[in-house]
């Protein structure tokens, strides 16, 4: 029985190249193991789609990967810092990354796991990993609001910069963090802001240094808010509101941001069957084993709707448990093949 393994047989597969995924790279490398990382967009997609001025609310250490420090200017860093970083990181360490190659379908294989793949050129691809690390965070998938006019060409789940909506109407829906940050730089972009809520008040976990910016510009009419209110429609230059009692209003718009939320989007995985808890998130064990044995599921995919309590600064080490359960396990079935 020949050991060498066949030509896309890989120790390791890692789906995503956040900076989750590039710890758990960076782990394999350095145990030796022989791995690939498959990423459907760019290195750290997610941060590239991220706002475009954004800034982290976590200081730089807590960002850093592989021991490699990030060094900015300032005290947190914004989108640019880490996309600089997160790429030289790939670049130093020298990262066999497939970029623009999207995983669509992983099943359980004699010699571990077979990957289905779409690369960059659009062909179908299939390649073989003994163990399976999932590392594909939420942002791709907006939690979607099921209203009419939601697919229309004036409102996204994502927001970039302020600039092309000075002196227009937007409607920011949202009470959390992302939603209070585009509201605020829409306003200071000279858009004239109107946020809709469906509670009656902003989420708690708005960053404290954010809250009373905006608490003030509402106080002071700076920018509207209609709380206990949400958009049932999207029209060309409107979108209706309905109030807790059922009234409804018109407010006039030129574009709307839904920010709302995101969540991870697992159904790549939907062969596997994978055993979830009652709220959604995956049964993992400490080593983020999932209930397939060898496939683990790294960082914010496996948390559902807890995308707030799971972020870079923890899931890295995540990915650093995950890998060194599997380098013990695969050194246990290499000795058991010497024999
Ligand atoms: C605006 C904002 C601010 C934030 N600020 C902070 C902060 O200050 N500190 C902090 O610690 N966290 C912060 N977070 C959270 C943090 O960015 C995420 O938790 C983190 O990006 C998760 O890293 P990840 O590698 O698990 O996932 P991501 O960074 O989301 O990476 C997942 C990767 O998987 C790829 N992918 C997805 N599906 C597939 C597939 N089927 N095939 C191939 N590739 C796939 C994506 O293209 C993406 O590149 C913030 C998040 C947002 C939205």
């Amino acid at each position: 029985m020949s050991l060498a393994p066949p030509s896309d047989l890989f120790d390791v597969a890692i789906v995503g190249a956040g900076p989750v995924g590039l710890a758990a790279a960076i782990s394999c490398k350095r145990a030796g193991l022989s791995y690939v990382v498959l990423d459907k967009g760019c290195v750290v997609n997610a941060i590239f789609e991220y706002p475009t001025y954004m800034s982290f609310f976590t200081t730089a250490p807590e960002l850093e990967i592989g021991n490699h420090p990030m060094v900015t200017g300032h005290d947190k860093p914004d989108r640019r810092d880490a996309l600089m970083y997160y790429r030289l990181v790939a670049q130093r360490e020298a990262l066999n990354i497939e970029q623009y190659t999207s995983v669509t379908a992983v099943h359980a294989a004699p010699a571990g796991f077979t990957l289905e793949t779409n690369r960059r050129d659009g062909i179908p691809d299939v390649l073989e990993a003994r163990r399976v690390v999932v590392a594909t965070g939420y942002y791709d998938n907006p939690l979607h609001l099921g209203i009419s006019g939601e697919d229309s060409a004036n409102i996204s789940h994502y927001y970039t910069e302020a600039h092309p909506f000075m002196g227009l109407n937007v409607t920011v829906i949202g009470a959390g963090n992302s939603a209070a940050d585009a509201a605020l730089d829409l306003w200071r972009g000279g858009a004239k802001v109107t946020m809709v809520v469906r509670a009656p008040d902003l989420k708690s976990t708005i960053k404290y240094w954010v809250r009373p910016d905006l608490e003030n510009r509402i106080k002071e009419g700076s920018i509207a808010a209609h709380f206990n209110s949400r958009v049932v429609d999207i029209g060309q230059d409107v979108v209706t509101v309905e109030r807790q009692d059922g009234t409804t209003f018109e407010l006039p718009t030129h574009f709307t941001f839904a920010l709302t939320g995101y969540r991870p989007d697992l159904s790549f995985l939907s062969d596997l069957n994978l055993a979830q808890e009652p709220d959604a998130c995956l049964v993992l064990d400490e080593q983020y084993e999932s209930s397939t044995p060898g496939l683990f599921v790294v960082g914010s995919a496996g948390f559902a709707g807890k995308t707030n309590q799971v972020f870079i600064e923890n899931g890295r080490h995540h990915a650093e448990a995950a890998v060194a359960e599997i380098t013990r396990q695969l050194a246990g079935r290499a000795e058991l093949l010497a024999h």
